[in-house]
């Protein structure tokens, strides 16, 4: 296939936190709000006057850092000093860990302005849950911004700020939707390049390239013959490493979903209000009724989210699914242990198992993980016949 225009462009935007758009983003007199977890709601650090960044510790080279410790690194190193504010969930642990030492070691962060905000989030997805959610979200986000920072966080402003997410939710979508296709025009490398730019970018800042690179997609020719073996579906918690993928890719199989903390298929949903909702209810019934994370426990739930990692699987027409959890996160790992009993029990679907580091230097264990599954999967398939 032809290299995507802006690929190159985007993969630079990647090698560092404060890339060249956060920079602009700045410049034109935006505060610059940090993150880390989808439950977070990326939407409301978008507010007229804000952006968002989802924060990331590109090329860490720690031996054995996993998510958490690489962020504090990063920041310890200088890395974050461009955040205005850190606005954190009451959810994974590492994420925790990391922003209280933001919060109670006043010199992790070099900038004078800087402030962090602690949300809780509910552990069901009830209309309890939806409001208690609303609630946190009113005072730690809401008042927080407007309070430290003068943010407007009006209805209208919150509107706008659905109606741009909602334009780059839309745009990633239609792009992914392609990756449905027997011979997607796309590789799971670039699509996860785009999604990521779309979450560490100001996104009045980088939604023309995005725009762009689906028009040159709707056009583009994939190779004649396929060059893959397999396709999987990527399952689990945080994955912001694009090389990550292309060595799944490099093993034969394409990756063509992934429900993953950095993915698309949760992050890109298009935002609906309701008849009759206010935007806030809005966004807090989205953040906690698409979440597919893994820290919701009712067992209904946990059951619930086998059937939604099958059904992509279908959709995506996936021949195995490979879970992944970093080093010590708690919720994936019970998780990934669960996916791989059920999922081949009750779907059907082969799971590869992975834990993984943050930044992934022992490629060649990982490799050979993948190579053995690819040909275990394509057994299967000539087995089936098909
Ligand atoms: S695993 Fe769940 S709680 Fe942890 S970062 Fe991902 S979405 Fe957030």
């Amino acid at each position: 296939m032809r290299d995507l225009k802006h690929l190159i462009y985007f993969e630079d935007l990647l090698q560092e936190a404060n890339n060249e758009l956060v920079r602009k983003g700045k410049e034109d007199g935006n505060i610059c709000l940090g993150y880390t977890c989808y439950f977070m709601p990326e939407v409301l650090l978008d507010l007229p006057g804000c952006f968002a960044v989802r924060l990331r510790a590109p090329r860490c080279t720690s031996p054995d850092c996993h998510y958490g410790r690489s962020l504090l690194e990063r920041a310890l190193e200088g890395g974050f000093n461009f955040i205005d504010a850190q606005l954190a969930t009451e959810t994974c642990t590492v994420t925790c860990r990391f922003q209280e030492h933001l919060e109670y070691m006043d010199d992790v962060i070099n900038n004078a302005t800087f402030k962090t905000s602690f949300t809780d989030v509910p552990f069901k997805k009830n209309e309890n849950s939806i409001d208690h959610y609303r609630k946190q979200l009113k005072i730690k986000v809401l008042d927080f911004l407007a309070n430290e920072f003068g943010v407007d966080t009006s209805d209208k402003a919150i509107l706008k700020a659905i109606e741009i997410n909602n334009e780059v939710n839309d745009i990633v979508t239609e792009i992914g939707n392609f990756r449905k296709l027997e011979n997607p025009p796309i590789t799971g490398y670039e699509f996860s390049v785009i999604t990521l730019v779309s979450m560490v970018c100001p996104k009045y800042l980088i939604v023309d390239k995005l725009r762009e690179t689906l028009e040159e997609i709707k056009k583009r020719e994939p190779d004649d013959k396929p060059n893959f073996k397999i396709r999987v579906l990527l399952a689990g918690s945080e994955n912001d490493d694009p090389d990550f993928i292309k060595l799944i890719e490099s093993c034969g199989a394409l990756v063509v979903a992934d429900r993953h903390c950095y993915g698309s298929l949760e992050a890109r949903q298009h935002i609906n209000i309701e008849e009759g909702e206010d935007p806030l209810t809005a966004v807090a019934r989205h953040y906690l009724l698409t979440s597919q994370c893994a820290r919701f426990m009712e067992q209904q739930e946990m059951r619930h989210r086998k059937k939604v990692l099958a059904d992509y699987a279908k959709e995506y027409k996936a021949d195995g699914i490979i879970v992944e959890s970093n080093k010590f996160c708690e919720y994936w790992s019970f998780e990934r242990m669960i996916d791989t009993i059920v999922l081949p029990r009750d779907f059907g679907y082969p799971v590869c198992s992975i834990e993984k580091e943050y930044i992934n230097t022992a490629s060649g264990q990982l490799r050979t993980r993948f190579q053995a599954f690819v040909e275990s999967v394509e057994l299967k398939k000539i087995q089936e016949g098909k």
